[in-house]
């Protein structure tokens, strides 16, 4: 089995024998590692979806969902105002529904996170002016509900949240 340095006592003895729960030999430390949570959203206008391509790794240039990282304290919902504020200068004040939520792994700097991403769909009576943060989002784009299916999304989870929303009862 391989060993890992504890955080704790700095030895190499911290081992794991499933992946999610490590202990140290040497100082009984235990870790465990648990999935981190996200949030997304699928946002619709008249059959067209709000799709958004990536500026940052991992998955730069490939489509995603807005959305992004849950920090410590926030509510979920929380999460989903400021991400939509911070990527998009876009106010979300209409009601949520959830969609669902499926695991999800985003790889960052030689590092695999394990997440639970959590989604939300919102729909819009007009569709809205947005201003990309270019530093997170270098295009927007809104995909008919006809060709979204054919998409090569950044990640699983994003792709389940758009075939769940085309599936959900209108
Ligand atoms: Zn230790």
């Amino acid at each position: 089995m391989s060993k890992n340095y504890c955080p704790r006592c700095g030895s190499l003895a911290l081992s794991s024998h499933d992946g999610n729960q490590y202990c140290c030999e040497q100082c009984d430390f235990e870790l465990f590692r648990n999935a981190a949570a996200a949030v997304g959203v699928v946002l619709v206008h008249q059959q067209h979806i709000l799709l958004v391509k990536r500026s940052k790794a991992p998955k730069a240039g490939m489509w995603d969902l807005p959305g992004g990282f849950v920090n410590p304290g926030e509510t979920a919902e929380q999460a989903l105002f400021r991400e939509c504020q911070e990527e998009l200068a876009f106010e979300l004040n209409c009601p949520l529904r959830y969609l669902g939520a499926w695991p999800n792994l985003y790889a960052y700097k030689a590092l695999e996170y394990p997440t639970l991403d959590i989604f939300y769909t919102v729909t819009l009576a007009s569709r809205p002016n947005l201003t990309a943060d270019k530093t997170e989002v270098q295009d927007i784009t809104w995909v008919s509900t006809a060709q979204c299916g054919a998409l090569d999304m950044a990640f699983t989870s994003g792709g389940q949240a758009i075939a769940a929303y085309l599936k959900r009862p209108q």
